[in-house]
């Protein structure tokens, strides 16, 4: 019998983080296999305009930008496979990672699995949630609102991208906060409060998204946390912006994580894990700068990581 494929690295998803820990490691000729889950090429290509990503001084499209990266990762001989890891065993030397009936061995392992998007929680949010009018994604649904009110839940920068972005298809975007202050950048605050087709609801929370009987949303129920008062905002979409929850799935345990569920890497080190040869990167790992650029750092850093940690075991 033949002796199973040992990979020298395995890189689990294909954000930023995922795909630039490709490229480092296949210029490494150490021949990467990455793994593709649910949403390939990651939050980005769920974003619009990408401006702060250094080198594309006139912005750059975030699903241009990430196929981009993929075919320089392609180009160096990245192979891709789509397979959703269920369960790990980081006991074993190979490690193992098991996705349905297959198992991949891999010297080294680096997890790029980024995050996903928080919910609210509030009653009518799961049921309407998809083509009923609930979404967690302006760039992917804002056109079907066309001409029609809708809300974003949210105050951070991505609330206030979505709302931007809403602007051009809808009659109106309310931007619901709970807070009397955005906590996005100064510049997209700026943008959000000067534009006229959006009006900010601020100081309130939302209770219950309207419509579950007709299958389709009608309106949003809001309390403001100072009167307590409850009001409806009647719109027919809702965008969900309120941060992001990250994918740490069937790795933690063994990886240990941070108080608000992030992996938490090594002493010194911002890639390394608590098991020799795994590493994490992007925004799995990063609670704090959640950029595009910090997890193509991060990815790097763990891709010379691996290759180092490789060549000490030869
Ligand atoms: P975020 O900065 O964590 O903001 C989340 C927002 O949602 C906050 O305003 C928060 O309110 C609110 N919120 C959280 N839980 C809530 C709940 N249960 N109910 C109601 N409101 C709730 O997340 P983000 O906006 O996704 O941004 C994440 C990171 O990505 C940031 O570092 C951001 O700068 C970056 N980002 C950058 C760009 C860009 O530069 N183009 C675009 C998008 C994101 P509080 O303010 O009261 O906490």
């Amino acid at each position: 019998m033949s002796e199973p494929t040992v990979e020298n690295v395995v890189i689990i998803g294909t954000g930023c983080a995922g795909l630039t820990a490709a490229i480092y490691t296949a210029r490494a000729n150490l021949n990467p296999l990455v793994l593709e889950g649910s949403q390939p090429g990651g939050q980005l290509t769920t974003t619009s305009e990408v401006e702060n990503f250094p080198g594309f001084p006139e912005g750059v499209d975030g699903f241009m930008l990430m196929d981009n990266l993929r075919k320089q990762a392609s180009k160096f001989g990245t192979r891709f496979q789509q397979a959703l890891v269920t369960e790990v065993d980081f006991t074993s030397s190979p490690r193992k990672l098991i996705s349905g009936d297959k198992t991949i061995l891999a010297h080294s392992v680096i997890i790029a699995t980024g995050a996903s998007p928080r919910m609210t929680g509030i009653p009518g949010e799961k049921e309407l949630f998809g083509g009923k009018g609930v979404t967690t994604c302006a760039t992917c649904d804002g056109a079907f609102y066309r001409n029609m009110d809708v809300a974003v839940i949210g105050g951070g920068d991505s609330a206030a991208e979505e709302a931007l972005f809403l602007t051009r298809f809808c009659s109106k975007v309310y931007l619901v906060h709970r807070r009397d202050e955005l906590r996005a950048s100064k510049i997209m605050a700026d943008r959000v409060l000067a534009h006229e087709k959006i009006e900010m609801v601020w100081d309130s929370v939302p209770v219950a998204v309207e419509g579950v009987d007709d299958d389709a949303v009608s309106g949003l129920r809001i309390r403001n946390v100072k009167t307590d008062a409850e009001s409806v905002l009647p719109i027919k979409g809702l965008f969900v912006a309120i941060g992001h929850i990250p994918n740490t799935g069937p790795f933690a345990p063994p990886l240990e994580t941070d108080e608000n569920g992030y992996f938490k890497p090594a002493d010194g080190s911002q890639v390394q894990t608590n098991i020799p040869g795994v590493y994490v990167a992007g925004d799995c790992a990063d609670h704090v700068y959640r950029q595009a650029i910090t997890a193509a750092g991060m990815g790097c850093q763990a891709a010379i990581e691996a290759e180092r940690w490789l060549a000490d075991q030869e």
